[in-house]
């Protein structure tokens, strides 16, 4: 009989493709796809890559036709408000959090309108494409607004008359600069979402989940990780030891011909900042290097 096999959704095309696909890879999920194809085989794991719009994903998951989703924490909040407006039962339950498409959901005015605070929204007709968490946001403020629900192009709403203001997706700001806009409150930050459905899988099915999420936990740690070499005067080594972010137990090594110092060598769990190499050598570090991590196992 045919081993069962994992279903993921992942975006088809936009901004989670490529971050999605670069995390299964360094997962060591090797796909075969044909140009515009649909559905990827998973190679070397009993798991196959259904190329969708974002937008379904939560629902495939929902419909039981996908095991596991990639997406947006956006796009899953919406759907979760909407299935709860209905009186649907969710079923789609988030895995983890992935360390790409940051974003948020934030309100934005034209670009010289004051902004009085969430209580100044009452009247005033807001544009978005997430009309769910956009009530949501106004209904625990008390506020009532209009919500001008659009498919697409929100930015423009507010030139067009269309709306006062608008409640859009924002990752740099640059896209409600150039459309004239102030972004004035976030009503969700974002960032993509691991999400599988609540049924009970089969064994094989569910030690493959498992072991998905134990490497991509590997691969989110390892790449914030750094190897962080250094010299350092004996004296300074406490010191040296407060500074390393998020190393519990560096290896202390002696210098051949200098008894005052020693090589400093450790992993450092946490991004390392300009700001902390500057201050390793203000307490008497030199040749400092910062590697990074390829593969880690705790
Ligand atoms: P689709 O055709 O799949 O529906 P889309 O136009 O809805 O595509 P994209 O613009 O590719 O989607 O965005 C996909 C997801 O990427 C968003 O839902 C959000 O989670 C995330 N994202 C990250 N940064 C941004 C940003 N600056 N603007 C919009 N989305 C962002
Ligand atoms: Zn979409």
């Amino acid at each position: 009989m045919d081993e069962p096999r994992l279903k993921l959704a992942i975006q088809k095309s936009g901004r989670l493709t490529d971050p999605s696909l670069e995390m299964l890879a360094r997962c060591g999920l090797k796909i075969s796809r044909g140009k515009d194809q649909l559905m990827a085989y998973g190679e070397n794991m009993p798991l196959d890559v259904l190329f969708v719009r974002d937008d379904d994903i939560p629902d495939l998951v929902q419909e039981d036709v996908c095991d596991l989703g990639l997406v947006g924490l956006n796009v899953l909040e919406e759907k979760r408000l909407e299935l709860a407006a209905r009186g649907h039962p969710v079923r789609f339950e988030p895995l983890r959090t992935l360390d790409f498409g940051r974003c948020r959901l934030s309100l934005a005015v034209p670009q010289g309108q004051a902004f009085a605070g969430p209580a100044g929204l009452a009247g005033k007709r807001i544009a978005t494409t997430y009309p769910y968490l956009l009530e949501n946001y106004l209904r625990e403020r008390g506020v009532t607004a209009e919500i001008v629900t659009l498919s697409g192009a929100v930015e423009i709403a507010p030139r067009l008359g269309r709306a006062d203001l608008i409640c859009d997706l924002v990752s740099t700001g640059s896209t409600l600069q150039a459309n004239h806009l102030r972004e004035v409150e976030t009503v969700l930050e974002s960032h993509a979402v691991l999400i599988r459905t609540p049924l009970t899988l089969p064994p094989l099915k569910s030690e493959w989940v498992e072991r998905l999420v134990m490497r991509l936990d590997g691969v989110q740690q390892v790449r914030e990780s750094k190897y962080i070499m250094l010299h350092a005067p004996r004296a300074a080594l406490d010191e040296i030891r407060r500074l390393l972010p998020g190393s519990e137990f560096p290896t202390i090594i002696p210098l051949e011909g200098s008894p005052d110092k020693v090589a400093v060598h450790a992993v450092c769990r946490e991004t390392v900042f300009w700001e902390t190499l500057e201050r390793l050598k203000k307490a008497g570090a030199s040749a400092v290097l910062v590697l990074p991590v390829e593969k880690m196992l705790a």
